[in-house]
């Protein structure tokens, strides 16, 4: 008998679900608006609904959730999720499962786009994949040996709130320095309009850079040396064998032909080439990576 799972994906504004059968088909996929303004039980309303929606005529066996901050089950509360305030109520999780009626696997949603976008293709060659996300934030998830690794709380591979300048610039966190106040999307722009006076995403500064505007590749430019030293401590640390970039930033194509000479020159050890792969899976990845977290529960994924 094939087993159905359903994949949620918690974002601060929408939330996402796909089904998935035993085989790890993607079946159907839906995305609504969170509702999170209104609070964790309008939330909670609103993914119920979706379930059902997606789910229906077929007996779904458990559910995955990815969700931004991560979940610590002793106290049933997520952290580091600051932008969905809703999120970190105190038993969001432990009610909606109960409303879903259904296991409920949560994990952070990095490390569903990690374990999306490993299972993609990437496991066939690789057994070390860090997967970062450029985005609105910066952040990461890591498959180490094969294995999804979480750390001592859930809390690994959070790579935004390492500090690559003790006195730099301040991160929404609080701390200084920390990656994501550079290498975001969001920090890019801000990098940029500091010193321009304009406003520009990192899709419209590499167009100016094209054309030939200085300041545009002199941001590109640090941005570039500061991923480089920020992937080579992880490469350093982990001796990963590949990367993969996802988020709206890593559909700049320079990351694929400008990193390696840096990242060559940052690694210790043997002179070795690893790989960056842009996200396969694009925005989906979290959504798929989630429903593996249903299949592993089921006992036919193993990472
Ligand atoms: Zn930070």
């Amino acid at each position: 008998m094939t087993n159905f799972v359903v994949g949620l994906d918690l974002g601060a504004t929408k939330v996402e679900a796909c089904v998935l059968d035993d085989e790890r088909n993607i079946l159907q996929r839906q995305r609504v608006p969170a509702r999170a303004e209104k609070g964790a039980a309008a939330v909670i309303e609103v993914i119920v609904e979706l379930v059902a929606g997606i789910g229906k005529g077929r007996a779904l066996s458990a559910i995955g959730i990815g969700t931004p901050g991560s979940y610590l089950a002793s106290q049933d509360r997520i952290y580091g999720a600051p932008n969905s305030v809703a999120y970190e109520a105190p038993g969001f999780i432990t009610s909606l499962a109960a409303a879903l009626g259904k296991p409920l696997l949560v994990e952070n949603d990095a490390n569903c786009l990690a374990l999306g976008e490993y299972f993609s293709g990437l496991h066939l060659q690789h057994r070390n994949v860090l997967a970062v996300i450029m985005g609105t934030g910066f952040g990461g998830g890591m498959i180490l040996d094969g294995h999804l690794y979480r750390g001592a709380l859930g809390m690994a591979a959070e790579i935004g709130h390492m500090s690559i300048d003790y006195r730099g610039r301040r991160c929404g966190c609080g701390k200084l320095g920390c990656a994501e106040a550079y290498l975001s999307g969001t920090s890019i722009t801000a990098r940029y309009s500091e010193r321009s006076g304009q406003a520009a995403d990192p899709g419209e500064i590499h167009r100016r850079a094209l054309a030939g505007e200085p300041l545009a590749s002199e941001i590109l430019n640090e941005t570039m040396e500061l991923l480089g030293v920020t992937l080579g401590n992880l490469i350093t640390l982990l001796d990963l064998d590949a990367i993969v970039l996802g988020g709206g930033v890593s559909n700049l194509p320079i990351w694929y032909h400008e990193l390696a000479p840096i990242l060559a020159r940052q690694v210790f050890g043997y002179p070795r080439h690893v790989p960056i792969y842009q996200a396969r899976l694009g925005d989906s990845a979290g959504v798929v990576g989630a429903a593996y977290l249903a299949l592993r529960h089921l006992g036919v994924m193993e990472f």
